[in-house]
């Protein structure tokens, strides 16, 4: 049997967007009012409607423990109404993953039928890689096939005269369950048909391959393929039962789970966990682990892809921790450990440079020192021999004198006290030559 679950998009703490007196959520109820007794006719489809009042990751946990899944061709189905400047107008689906699987196809039958019974404006099949939080939860994290539609736009004039009258909200609800119905190869009407049982496309296309923000890949291992199809045994669903009396009550505490005590515990390694922090919490937690793996905080972007990507905590570090800006980080850390090793090889060849230097410097002192102190010499020779030549001059006198005298008496005896011209030269170069 082909399950269904359908879903308003928001919750009385999260109204979605706001134009004027109109509220996206108010408009997703009232969808999802009128579609839920259309598709009830059917008792070959099993049809559950998530409570009100669950946020997004209790959203995702319910329907993950209704034992709903993919395999079994089950399908769930969220209601969303756009809002921009005005001027865009139409019906866009986001589709799990990218290229054409079972949500695609899902996505393109509801699409279809929806403008058909509408007369709203076909605008396309989108994969939530394409979304600006890069991926969507309620169609990436769920293990069914997943469609989320943003049924027209609040602020545009044709389509709020459709989202506002009961004719136009009858409308949409009858294009849903006619996309619901084509998808499981049925007509409206055909109400004791049994629905094809197994997706025409694959469940999963491309599980990885998405643009995260800040060059961040996923882990191989964050595909919601992974995730466990089954529930963990000996832990009862209490969401199996097929009659709405058994539905889970709105929870009576803002943000409370209504079956915390029997929520199972997926393994950290094969599934996100489905964590159930309030979107403050969430934030407040992605903030610390940004600051631990990357020194610094999130921005906008990052922000609302690890918010709305529900991933554990665990995972959600791997992932920055495997990113290209953590690796940046750490390759700077290498470099600069490298450049610190040169600066500090250069401070030391600089310092034995200058001691060098220094050494030169003081050779050089006593150099300079050595050569005054051989000036100094040089110029005492100089006088010397200066002093010594004026008394060869003045003996040469008196020899002249006492020659001139020995002419008179004949030859005397006179021996001229001769001393070499020489010396001071000689003197000095053997002097330097020491
Ligand atoms: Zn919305």
């Amino acid at each position: 049997m082909a399950r269904v679950i359908i879903s308003a998009g928001h919750s009385p703490t999260d109204k979605g967007a706001v134009v004027g007196d109109l509220v996206e959520y108010d408009l997703t109820r009232r969808i999802v009012d009128e579609l839920e007794p259309m598709l009830a006719k059917y008792p070959k489809l099993e049809l559950k409607r998530i409570p009100e009042g669950l946020s997004l990751p209790q959203k995702i946990l319910w329907i993950n423990q209704s034992g709903y899944t993919g395999e079994n061709n089950d399908i769930a189905v969220e209601v969303h109404i756009n809002d921009s400047d005005g001027t865009e107008e139409g019906v866009e689906c986001w589709q799990a993953e990218r290229g054409d699987n079972a949500s695609k196809d899902l996505c393109t039958k509801i699409l279809d039928a929806v403008c058909k019974e509408s007369g709203l404006k076909k605008r396309s099949v989108k994969s939530e890689y394409d979304h600006q939080f890069r991926r969507l939860g309620y169609v990436h994290n769920t293990q069914t096939i997943s469609g989320l539609f943003e049924i027209g736009y609040m602020d545009h004039p044709k389509d709020k005269e459709i989202l506002t009258s009961d004719a136009g909200i009858k409308k949409l609800a009858t294009g849903i369950l006619k996309g619901i119905l084509a998808y499981f190869g049925l007509k409206e009407g055909e109400v004791n048909k049994d629905p094809i049982a197994k997706p025409a496309f694959p469940v999963h296309t491309q599980p990885d391959q998405y643009s995260v923000p800040f060059g961040i890949t996923p882990p191989a291992d964050s595909a919601p393929s992974t995730m466990p199809s089954t529930m963990p045994k000996g832990v009862a669903s209490p969401y199996s039962s097929t009659t709405p009396s058994s539905y889970p009550m709105r929870p009576r505490v803002q943000g409370a789970v209504p079956s915390q005590p029997i929520m199972p515990t997926m393994p950290m390694s094969s599934a996100p966990t489905m964590s159930v922090a309030t979107p403050q919490e969430k934030q407040e937690e992605i903030t610390r682990l940004y600051q631990k793996v990357l020194g610094r905080n999130p921005d906008a972007a990052g922000l609302g892809y690890y918010a709305n990507s529900q991933m554990s905590e665990a995972a959600l570090m791997k992932m920055m921790v495997e990113s290209q800006e953590h690796q940046n980080l750490i390759k700077a850390a290498k470099d600069y450990v490298t450049v610190k090793g040169q600066l500090e090889r250069l401070e030391r060849e600089i310092t034995s440079l200058r001691s060098r230097m220094a050494d030169k410097d003081s050779e050089i002192q006593s150099l300079s020192a050595y050569l005054q102190e051989k000036s100094r010499e040089l110029s005492q020779m100089t006088e010397e021999r200066k002093a010594s030549t004026s008394e060869d001059n003045v003996e040469k006198a008196s020899r002249e004198n006492g020659r001139m005298k020995r002419n008179d008496n004949s030859h005397g005896n006179g021996t001229p006290n001769h001393k070499p011209k020489s010396f001071g030269v000689f003197e000095m170069v053997k002097k330097l030559k020491k």
